[in-house]
């Protein structure tokens, strides 16, 4: 992403409006003085008293080249920086140039001058450079902004125009990592198939600064997003409101901008249901086992108890975890008044366990990474598969690849399976439908939504780059 260049006379305001607009666009912020400040060990005046003017310069020019360098970066230039054509070219590579023009006046009126070299001399100076220098300020610039109205109007000018550089995204989903989510790719498809002209990309938000972002995503005016792996937990205290569904789970995964509010909701925990009911299966009267106890884990079984499940097992290899999905679980079925309260049971990983539990199953679901391409963990054995119903169908939340060994082996046993990519689809269908604020023909969707996703499966796992995948 491009940079934004302020130029302009000394006292022009490109260090104080390049800091305010870099902070409401989540930009970085860099002064090229500061630097050479920073570098030195002494102010200005003073490199320029002892060493002389050329020195200056010259530190100058290494200071805006490695500026040029960086990108997503508001960049203040010292006044004379567009005196050499090397600097100004390096800027313009990468770089919008945007003049501040504050009148002379107001900047003389307004200055320290004792602070500013080149106008130690005093205020008369700062006329005298207007004039030498407005032709090149006007002639390197891709921009000029008015600066004669106070610097809550010039801060303005500046951030609409910088709207135009850094668009709202419209939707995205935001985690860390993010180069490897398929989502964009599968919005976008919907997208296109409903003749909608929106973007939906993948924005990566570091761990512990999702709260930076949802101030970005407010002022920038984003329509709604997703959110993903280290993020679903920690967003909550940043909304203005929390659906039902996602207070129950703890967790979110959808957000809605209305009206200048933040809401948040849960897809997950609907998305395998919607998966499973497409192929004439539900949870009520169910044997359900769900392998692991994460929080897909956690969503799948307060579903399943609020649709009035017969039993829950829930295997873990980690006791305490399985009894926190069990409370949840439970605690879902009483919060919805379930027409049953399910008889959950917690168990570990071991074969028998598995066994056991597989013996009486009518859905048996794997939700831990086991079999996750780079994962390199999976089944020591699958024996267990065998002790299913026939009846039984076995299903994997693992998407990438989208056949694993469980399903593989599942198949080979004769019984119906259901992978990761349809629970995927399922719940990208059903924030589409928040998104979009009505109901989509998801039978429809669901072969585009499965289709474009396959394909950024297959570009990621040839090293190509899906084109719909745009990681900021
Ligand atoms: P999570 O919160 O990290 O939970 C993962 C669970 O798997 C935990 O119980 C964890 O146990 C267990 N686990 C991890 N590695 C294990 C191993 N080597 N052996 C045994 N158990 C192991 O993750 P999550 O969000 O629940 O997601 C679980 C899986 O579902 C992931 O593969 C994720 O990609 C997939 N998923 C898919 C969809 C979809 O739309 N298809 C949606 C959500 C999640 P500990 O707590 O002991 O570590």
């Amino acid at each position: 992403m491009k940079n934004i260049v302020l130029i302009g006379l000394s006292g022009s305001g490109k260090s104080t409006l390049g800091a305010l607009a870099a902070e409401r666009f989540g930009l970085d912020f860099i002064d090229t003085d500061a630097e050479i400040e920073k570098s030195e060990g002494m102010p200005i005046t003073e490199i320029f008293s002892e060493y002389g003017e050329p020195r200056f310069r010259d530190l100058e020019t290494a200071a805006v080249l490695s500026a040029a360098r960086r990108s997503r970066t508001v960049v203040a230039t010292g006044g004379g920086a567009v005196l050499r054509d090397e600097n100004m070219r390096a800027l313009r590579e990468t770089g919008l140039i945007v003049f501040l023009d504050r009148p002379p006046e107001q900047i003389a009126a307004a200055l320290d001058c004792g602070a500013r070299p080149l106008l130690s001399e005093g205020a008369d100076r700062i006329y005298e450079l207007s004039r030498s220098r407005r032709a090149r300020y006007t002639a390197c610039a891709d921009a000029r902004l008015l600066c004669a109205d106070g610097q809550d109007d010039a801060l303005e000018r500046l951030c609409n125009l910088m709207r135009s550089e850094y668009p709202d995204d419209g939707f995205a989903v935001i985690g860390d990592p993010i180069g490897h989510s398929v989502s964009p790719s599968v919005h976008n498809a919907v997208f296109g198939e409903l003749g909608l002209n929106f973007r939906y990309s993948a924005i990566h938000a570091p761990r512990g600064k999702i709260g930076d972002f949802v101030a970005r995503a407010k002022i920038s005016g984003m329509r709604g997003f997703n959110v993903t792996v280290p993020h679903k937990q920690d967003i909550l205290p940043f909304l203005d409101e929390i659906d039902e569904d996602a207070r129950l789970c703890g967790a979110v995964n959808t957000v809605l901008a209305q009206c200048g509010r933040f809401v948040g909701y849960n897809t997950d925990m609907e998305g395998l249901a919607r998966a499973l009911g497409r192929r004439g299966r539900a949870y009520g009267g169910g044997d359900i086992v769900i392998i692991g106890a994460g929080g897909a884990a956690a969503g799948i079984a307060m579903k399943a108890a609020i649709d009035g499940a017969r039993r829950i097992t829930v295997l873990a290899r980690r006791r305490e975890k399985a009894d926190d999905v069990r409370e949840r679980a439970l605690a879902a079925a009483s919060a919805r008044a379930a027409r049953r309260v399910p008889d959950i049971i917690r168990a570990d990983m071991s074969s028998e366990a598995l066994r056991a539990a597989a013996g009486s199953a009518d859905v048996l679901i794997n939700a831990t990474p086991l079999g996750m391409l780079g994962a390199e963990c999976d089944y020591d054995s699958l024996d267990f598969l065998t002790a299913l119903p026939a009846r039984a169908l076995v299903c994997d939340l693992v998407y990438n690849p989208p056949r694993t060994k469980l399903l593989r082996e599942s198949e080979a046993l004769g019984l119906e399976t259901l992978g990761g990519l349809d629970m995927l689809i399922a719940q990208a269908l059903l924030s589409d439908e928040i998104f979009l604020g009505h109901p989509l023909d998801t039978e429809k969707l669901c072969e585009t939504a499965e289709s474009a996703a396959r394909y950024a499966l297959d570009a990621a796992r040839t090293g190509a780059r899906s084109a719909n995948t745009d990681v900021l």
